[in-house]
């Protein structure tokens, strides 16, 4: 009703807070949360024409909501994508694609290090269905390049790596891919769109889980798939028949949260840089993995792929002569902390403190953790927005009177 087009040439800042469909007849100002399963259709005609996709309009949650799609406007606005399509979460969202995009006899080369639900939807679920997934090193693209078949689908990646922050070359696999006719599809969870918009550097699609950073808040679950048209109407489909749609709720909270998700990312990173660079200094501290940090192996690449940041996950090491010494200083440091919330959760105003070994990555056994560089020492910080000198503080109970205990 109230309808005004926005402008092009728009800042991302702005995007952020205005992309949304058109608002109501009430001129609200905070979009509208639609909050239905089923829309009434003015008449049969109508209704027939609008459930043979020859007319726009809604009909029933599942296949589509205008909270919902407000929100996914306004996070392909800022991944800077033709389209999204939203997921009930960001397993939801893999799921999507993979539905969408595999079928028997597909071959698929994916990160080791990507999130452990992920690996066991694509190695071991989509393995049933005849599809082969071959699990190659985060960083050395040799690995892709002599992994890849002539049947080869996609390629899978997540950049940086929880916990241990590895960052892989975006552009790189994105060669590698199309030279295979193949898509590279990257998970954009630990930067987002705020710090890394993956298809500028060639990814074909984005994977969110809306969870995290987009959300910030740590309320509800989300996740969508970001990318152009052409890709689109095949995941829109899937959700249709399988099921995985954003409640409109949810899609409600989202969208309000990436509002702030750019001056969100900017106090999460300045936290963590001043986190790790402090960590460094730590006589408690035996290694830092920080993006950010001029000491982490792929640096350049980092600053040069997320705007020059370093992202919010900060892990380090505390020292121990055997594996159980370690666990038993690690279990110090969080147990003695009276601030930080201890859960494996990460993309909260709150920040998070969590054992990878034992939580996380619990389930692999200790060769292939040691392989994967998780040792007992690890520790995982998921920097807030708590105020810096708290943190530090807080992790000092622990880091001062390590030993002791161990
Ligand atoms: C949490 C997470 C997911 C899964 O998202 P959910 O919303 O929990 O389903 C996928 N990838 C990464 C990198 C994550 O951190």
């Amino acid at each position: 009703m109230t309808d005004r087009t926005l402008p092009p040439g728009l800042h991302r800042d702005t995007l952020a807070v205005r992309t949304a469909l058109d608002k109501s007849q009430y001129g609200e100002n905070s979009e509208a949360l639609f909050l239905t399963s089923s829309f009434v259709q003015p008449d049969a005609e109508t209704s027939a024409r609008r459930f043979a996709g020859t007319e726009e309009g809604y009909t029933y949650t599942r296949t589509s909501n205008p909270t919902v799609t407000s929100f996914e406007r306004r996070l392909a606005a800022l991944e800077g994508t033709e389209s999204a399509i939203a997921a009930s979460s960001g397993m939801g969202a893999i799921l999507m694609m993979c539905m969408g995009l595999l079928k028997a006899g597909d071959h698929v080369v994916c990160s080791r290090s990507v999130f452990g639900s992920t690996l066991n939807l694509i190695g071991r679920d989509f393995g049933k269905f005849g599809v082969e997934t071959t699990f190659v090193s985060q960083t050395d693209i040799a690995e892709w390049k002599s992994a890849m078949r002539p049947n080869t689908k996609l390629l899978f990646a997540e950049t940086p790596t929880n916990p241990l922050t590895d960052v892989c070359d975006i552009r790189a696999l994105a060669d590698l891919a199309h030279s295979g006719n193949a898509l590279l599809v990257v998970d954009n969870c630990f930067c987002s769109p705020a710090l890394q918009r993956p298809t500028e550097f060639g990814a074909d699609l984005v994977i969110h889980s809306g969870t995290k950073y987009l959300d910030g808040q740590g309320r509800v679950l989300a996740g969508a798939i970001c990318g152009p048209n052409k890709y689109m109407d095949i995941f829109a489909t899937v959700v249709r028949t399988a099921g995985m749609a954003l409640s409109p709720f949810n899609a409600w909270v989202v969208l309000k949260g990436l509002e702030t998700l750019g001056i969100r990312m900017q106090a999460h990173c300045a936290g963590a840089l001043a986190l790790a660079q402090w960590l460094e200094t730590q006589p408690g501290v035996a290694r830092v993995y920080y993006p950010g940090l001029a000491s982490h192996p792929q640096h350049e690449l980092a600053m040069r792929q997320q705007s020059g940041q370093g992202g919010a996950v900060v892990s380090f090491d505390v020292p121990g002569h055997t594996p159980e010494e370690s666990r038993a200083n690690a279990f110090h440091v969080i147990d003695s902390t009276r601030v930080l919330s201890v859960t494996a959760n990460l993309g909260d105003t709150k920040t998070t403190i969590t054992h990878p070994a034992t939580t996380s990555h619990g389930r692999l056994s200790e060769a292939q953790r040691q392989a994967a560089g998780i040792g007992q020492g690890l520790i995982r910080i998921a920097v807030g927005l708590d105020h810096i000198d708290d943190i530090r503080t807080d992790l000092l109970r622990g880091l001062d009177t390590m030993g002791s205990k161990a």
